[in-house]
């Protein structure tokens, strides 16, 4: 058996060796803690999953969804960006139903990018942007994000020649993994680069709903003239509690989001309609006060973790929203030494900043979705395995 040459394009999976690591240390009966993976540890709220029951219950719901998402997720989803963002969407030819935003994203550049095309990417990123460029036989162009610049690409660094060929512009505020923000300005000079060389603006906003010390962050289409040229990723994983229940939307120009659910009706079959009733009732039950609950949760965490790395000596600014902590391996470390030697030592699991790209080379993600009174209890053992390097 001969499986598809385009398979050599993914890059090595970096966790591999990691994972290694921790089952070696659980299988010696070490007590792990694990801080790298971005998945919210508090329930779905009671009303979101009561409306699941009900709708599951619905005979109407047991055959094929609409493949496009029905007409009330798409109508909830635009209501919800009138309400947050102040922005205007036509529900059926500018919002699209997606079975979470990681599928919307691959699928997206599969209908955007191919052979001779480029896609941009910012470097880190969530690595879903550069390996379904690569499988679809696209160039990736990498912007890095350096701390210097408050992990904000130069726009004004890319060539023309790769201006001319570029397809799509992956931007991702808040950000992931480095937990930096994007002023409005940063939008408009991405549109403005965007409309003027024809690319399609890919904005993916899986954290807007996370803020701390009151921010609230905003959406790519709040700029004036955003839709000629951007499609929005809008999910309900990280601010509902919701990542199992695999829900989300694509927003904005009509041209991608038709585009996205051509090739999507032709693979896929959409999401159960109880999970998209229940994704309506979340959007609509004015859920602003439970995002501020969550957010001092995140928040009293992010402080936990800030004070630790204060008293290690690492000096960077407190994020204003993701639950991620990005921050420097000890010296001489690459971030695959860093996070092996924090399994060895502190029996503590942090991401490797290079597995979402060589920028990310030299850095560690810490998250935030653990118990706060184990994350103390981990943040306790890091700041003794440092110690342990001096
Ligand atoms: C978690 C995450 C996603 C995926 O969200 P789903 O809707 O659960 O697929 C997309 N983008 C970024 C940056 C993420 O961190």
């Amino acid at each position: 058996m001969k499986v598809s040459a385009r398979m050599e394009k993914l890059p090595p999976y970096l966790f591999l060796e990691l994972d290694r690591i921790i089952e070696q240390q659980q299988a010696k009966g070490h007590d792990v803690i694990n801080l790298g993976i971005g998945d919210p540890d508090q329930p779905t709220p009671e009303h979101i999953v009561n409306a699941l029951k009900e709708a599951a219950a619905r005979p109407a719901n047991h055959r094929y969804p609409n493949y496009l998402g029905s007409p009330e997720l798409r109508q909830a989803i635009s209501y919800w960006y009138d309400t947050r963002f102040g922005v205007s969407l036509e529900p059926l030819a500018e919002t699209v139903g997606l079975i979470g935003s990681k599928e919307g994203i691959a699928h997206l550049t599969w209908a955007m990018a191919g052979p001779g095309d480029v896609v941009i990417i910012p470097d880190p990123c969530y690595p879903v942007y550069f390996t379904q460029a690569l499988l679809a036989g696209a160039e990736v162009y990498h912007l890095p994000l350096k701390p210097e610049n408050n992990f904000l690409p130069n726009l004004g660094s890319i060539p023309d020649e790769v201006l001319r060929r570029a397809t799509m512009l992956w931007v991702n505020y808040p950000n992931n993994p480095t937990g930096a923000i994007a002023p409005r300005d940063f939008y408009e000079d991405a549109v403005k680069l965007c409309r003027r060389h024809d690319i399609l603006l890919c904005s993916d906003i899986a954290y807007a709903e996370i803020g701390f010390e009151g921010y609230h962050a905003p959406s790519a289409l709040e700029i004036p003239h955003a839709k000629d040229i951007a499609i929005e990723f809008y999910s309900l994983s990280k601010p509902f509690n919701m990542t199992g229940w695999r829900i989300a939307a694509a927003v904005g120009n009509r041209l991608a989001v038709n585009a996205l659910g051509t090739l999507k009706s032709n693979l896929d079959s959409g999401v159960f309609t109880a999970v998209q009733d229940s994704a309506v009732a979340a959007l609509n039950s004015d859920p602003l006060s439970f995002f501020a609950q969550q957010n001092r949760l995140y928040e009293t965490r992010r402080d936990i973790v800030m004070t630790s790395l204060k008293q290690i000596g690492i000096k960077i600014p407190a994020p204003l929203s993701t639950f991620y902590i990005w921050f420097p391996t000890p010296t001489g470390m690459s971030s695959s030494q860093a996070s092996q030697y924090f399994v060895q030592e502190a029996k503590v699991v942090v991401a490797p900043g290079s597995s979402y790209g060589d920028w990310g080379e030299g850095w560690l993600r810490i998250s935030l979705t653990c118990d706060t009174k184990r994350l103390e209890e981990a943040m306790a053992r890091i700041q003794a395995a440092y110690q342990r390097l001096k």
